[in-house]
């Protein structure tokens, strides 16, 4: 009975890499008038939403620590990714940036950390916070880090082929998707193949 009581208040999620995942990779973006989503990337969340899957976006920034891109430009952009989803009834639990990196950054923004991807420290905080089982989670991204950070957290990654996506080399990612919603619908199938 514990246990089950338990299992009523744990979630699933979707960890979500931003550039080249949901909006179109650009350099150091800052300029919140840049902000393109890709393609199906309204369906794909909207699909995981119904079937009752957290989002959680998890995006290494290291352009706030090299000092391409301000806080507040970060942020701005972030603003206007969220008003290009409400009105489709789409929003995020949390977003997570790493705005570090070990040899480029200034201070204090230079060091080795747990949270830049393919560290696992941005998702272990999101399953920490929500409360989410790993083992019915997933980590979707363009890039090896993406891929390796879903393992270093023990939930099941997902590449897909937008952004750098179709350049990809690195440990076998669980699937690989032609389009965030691909994407989605793989994870759906899985799920309900589960039940049963
Ligand atoms: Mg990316
Ligand atoms: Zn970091």
């Amino acid at each position: 009975m514990r246990i089950k009581i338990r299992k009523k208040h744990m979630f699933k999620a979707v960890f979500l890499d931003r550039d080249g995942t949901l909006i179109q990779e650009r350099h150091y973006l800052s300029d919140p008038e840049q902000v393109v989503l890709e393609p199906t990337v309204i369906d794909a969340l909207q699909l995981l939403r119904r079937h009752r899957f957290r989002l959680i976006m998890v995006t290494n920034q290291s352009g706030i620590g090299r000092g391409r891109i301000k806080l507040r430009q970060f942020l701005a952009v972030q603003r206007r990714l969220i008003d290009l989803l409400a009105p489709h009834g789409v929003f995020f639990d949390d977003f997570y940036y790493c705005p570090h990196h070990p040899t480029e950054a200034r201070d204090p923004y230079r060091k080795f950390c747990h949270c830049r991807k393919p560290g696992a420290g941005m998702l272990l905080e999101g399953i920490k916070k929500y409360r989410i089982e790993p083992q019915y989670s997933y980590m979707i991204g363009d890039k090896r880090a993406d891929v390796e950070a879903g393992y270093n957290a023990h939930v099941q990654p997902i590449l897909v082929k937008t952004g750098y996506g179709s350049n990809y080399s690195g440990p076998a990612p669980g699937y690989v998707a032609d389009t965030l919603l691909a994407a989605a619908e793989y994870i759906v199938a899985r799920e309900t193949k589960e039940r049963f």
